[in-house]
């Protein structure tokens, strides 16, 4: 079931947001809808074994903090220096769009 959702953004923001996802021929519900969902129940690729995963459902390595792969149990741990260091960006990347640290 659809439902009208209201939020209140800044204006020069859903001006430009609407233009790009125009030209995307997207839709901003369509959007939201997936940030949304990305932030209630986020799913990953594991960065080793490629297989997506709830984090909801994976473990969190005591060692590093990073979530663990499911099926490979990879984590941070498993990375080599250079590679921890693009992985750890990347999730500080997505910790800054969603605002949180579950990611
Ligand atoms: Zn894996
Ligand atoms: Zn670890």
């Amino acid at each position: 079931m659809k439902k009208k959702l209201t939020l209140t953004v800044d204006e020069k923001l859903i001006i430009e947001s609407k233009k790009k996802a125009s030209e995307q021929g997207l839709s901003l519900s369509k959007i939201v809808e997936n940030a949304l969902k990305f932030y209630v129940e986020p799913q990953v690729y594991c960065f080793k074994c490629g297989s997506k995963f709830r984090i909801n459902d994976a473990e969190i390595c005591p060692k590093c903090g990073w979530y663990k792969c499911p099926k490979c149990s990879a984590c941070a741990c498993s990375l080599g220096e250079e590679s921890a260091r693009v992985a750890f960006y990347m999730r500080k990347t997505l910790m800054e769009v969603f605002v949180s640290p579950e990611v």
